[in-house]
């Protein structure tokens, strides 16, 4: 069987994805591989593909017992025999597991790493045909980045252990430069092919909202997407509790995630949205590590995070099956405080004061980066890619900014007094100094420094704090003025000489209305790009209703989470093509030969009921 036939017989899909088949092929021939793909690229398959035809056994690393769980799950249901060894199991299931390895009966058995250390699973290893070793979230490996796991540095001493070196491939979607090159020598990995793909997720609608009225925005948004399944992040347990009773106020089943609950609450309620018992979870960072569910359609974020890494981990948790989805960040300055403040309070412990202070630093050169990206009147898209080191050519067209619309309003000569003002501080103060000092604000700080004797005092008391704060974010997108990056974020000069040479300084600003009242409306796009049911309407939608709720009957029968019977993509599939034979049910996405001999007949018998029940029913292309 080759990689392709593989692709369709077990999983359903017609088409690698771009970077997987070169992947596929690099392992098939025995090289090394590290693929760095974002969230939801689909690097499980380039893994479990050639575990399926090499001859032994693969041994995937990860960090997650629920994350082995759920793809074993799905390597089940698409008849992939796998299993995972890890603390969830007693040891008497442990040594049936080993035994059954042991004797070929598994082409995939996922295991913690902490587990490569245990001397029942190191004899176990000696004697196994081990093929490959793939190591899952590789991330874990560096100390760089925020998920390190010591015991994922002691994998090449396991490897070293094994009579014959296995191919070893590695895979993260954490992407900067450090962590990969800690990949790839920690692992001591030999000649390996290195695929990394672009970080879009084109999928992904990202929006900011800029509101004081968050709870009514979840209650409106929630309410406006029923059946839709959703995360809901707060910045504290507090804020998850409230939100949570909002939605249940309305009717809503809202599952709930913090620290503060016990593991069997957490468990229970992360079962809950796993199996769309409760289609929203309101959650504290807390949750979402290890949660592979394809069919979150939005991640709201009720506080802004800390740090654009966060965010970009966070809202990638939706899409994952590559069906419209949005990423919304509700914005109040208050947040920025509030992070502010946390990072001044964080504990460094075991850190020297040097150590410390660089840590400091950093912290808030993410934070500032964030708060950046709820300002910027630019492209979100776009700014994204930046921060992760891409260099996107022009703004997307399909993100809360882009579809936004701006008066674009020339404000060269605001911009002159600005950079006055900026001149007269002589680059010591921030922000807060400088806009306040513009608005002719009568406040003791500002006498104290004698800012009322700037020339520039009051100069741009017609202008609202809004406007202001547009026009500093061009002058410094320009480059006519600096912010520097310490936790200070102090206001200096630039270069300033094409404004001397007669530039203009054009700034974007958002209407003048109430954002909260205006709320979703205002995105030209919004509609389209809400529409988690692929676009589909009428009929199409109708039916797609109809599937959902056979496969949720098929899952809860089966204990299984009902994205792993089908993703949501495979539903729209069916609904947009609407078979008229049963074997045409063999073409929709996903439907690989395990899934159709199991379940195709059962949702081609739902499409035919639909049919009848509804003769001028305007269904699909016909087949
Ligand atoms: P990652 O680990 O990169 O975040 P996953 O491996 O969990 O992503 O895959 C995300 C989703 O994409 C899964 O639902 C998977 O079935 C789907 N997928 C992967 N490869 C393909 C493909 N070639 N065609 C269609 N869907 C795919
Ligand atoms: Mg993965």
């Amino acid at each position: 069987m080759t990689a392709q036939e593989a692709l369709k017989t077990y999983f359903g899909y017609d088409s690698f994805r771009p970077g997987q088949n070169t992947v596929v092929s690099a392992l098939l021939s025995g090289r090394d591989a590290l693929a760095i793909m974002p969230t939801g690229a689909g690097k499980s398959l380039c893994y479990q593909i050639p575990a399926l035809l090499l001859p032994g056994l693969t041994l995937v690393i990860s960090p997650l017992i629920s994350l082995m769980q759920d793809q074993v799950k799905g390597l089940s249901a698409a008849g992939i025999p796998a299993a995972y060894i890890n603390s969830a199991l007693t040891e008497n299931q442990i040594a049936k597991a080993l035994q059954l390895a042991a004797q070929g009966s598994y082409k995939i058995v996922y295991v913690a790493p902490e587990r490569l250390e245990s001397p029942a699973f190191q004899a176990f290893a000696a004697l196994a045909d081990i093929s490959m070793l793939t190591v899952d979230e590789a991330h874990c490996i560096s100390q760089w980045g925020q998920d390190f796991r010591p015991s994922y540095l002691r994998i090449l001493d396991f490897i070293d252990t094994l009579p014959k070196r296995p191919i070893v491939s590695a895979f993260t979607a954490t992407a900067t430069r450090e962590v990969k090159d800690d990949i790839a020598e920690t692992l001591r990995l030999q000649d390996p092919e290195i695929v990394i793909t672009g970080f879009d997720r084109p999928n992904l609608y990202y929006r900011v909202e800029p509101t004081r009225r968050k709870d009514a925005f979840v209650a409106d948004y929630v309410r406006s997407h029923p059946g839709e399944s959703g995360i809901i992040y707060c910045a504290t347990r507090k804020n998850v509790d409230a939100v949570r009773e909002i939605l249940q106020d309305e009717g809503i089943a809202a599952a709930r995630y913090h620290a503060g609950m016990t593991n069997e609450e957490r468990r229970q309620s992360q079962n809950d949205f796993i199996y769309d018992t409760a289609p929203v979870i309101v959650a504290t960072n807390a949750f979402g590590m290890g949660i592979d569910k394809s069919n979150v359609r939005y991640v709201i974020h009720y506080n802004m995070p800390q740090s654009m890494e966060n965010y970009y981990q966070e809202a990638g948790r939706a899409g994952r099956d590559g069906l419209p989805s949005q990423c919304i960040l509700l914005f109040s300055p208050q947040d920025i405080m509030i992070n502010r403040f946390l990072l001044e309070h964080k504990e460094v412990d075991d850190l020297d004061d040097e150590a410390a202070e660089l840590l400091r630093e950093r912290d808030n050169q993410r934070l500032q980066a964030m708060a950046n990206y709820c300002q910027t009147t630019g492209c979100l898209r776009n700014y994204i890619l930046r921060y992760f080191g891409e260099e996107p050519a022009a703004p997307c067209g399909s993100c809360g900014n882009c579809d936004r619309v701006y008066a674009e309003t020339d404000m060269t000569a605001q911009a002159k007094w600005m950079i006055n003002c900026v001149a007269e501080t002589h680059g010591r103060y921030g922000k807060g100094v400088v806009l306040n000092t513009l608005r002719g604000a009568n406040m003791a700080r500002l006498r104290e420094l004698g800012a009322m004797d700037y020339r520039s005092y009051g100069k741009l008391k017609d202008c609202t704090r809004e406007e202001l704060n547009c026009l500093l974010a061009q002058l410094l997108e320009d480059g006519y003025l600096i912010q520097t990056d310490d936790q200070y974020a102090v206001l200096r000069m630039g270069n300033i000489t094409p404004l001397k040479q007669g530039a203009q300084v054009l700034v974007k600003l958002p209407p003048k209305v109430e954002p909260a009242e205006a709320a979703p409306q205002r995105h030209k796009a919004s509609k389209a790009a809400q529409k988690g049911k692929g676009g589909l309407t009428g009929d199409g939608a109708a039916l797609f209703e109809q599937l959902r709720a056979l496969r949720m009957q098929l899952a809860q029968a089966e204990k299984l989470p009902p994205y792993l019977v089908f993703g949501d993509k495979t539903l729209v599939d069916m609904c947009a093509k609407a078979p008229r034979r049963l074997e045409d049910m063999k073409e929709i996405y996903g439907m690989g030969e395990r899934k159709y001999a199991k379940y195709g007949q059962k949702f081609f018998a739902e499409i035919e009921a639909y049919r009848q029940d509804h003769p001028t029913a305007d269904l699909g292309p016909q087949l």
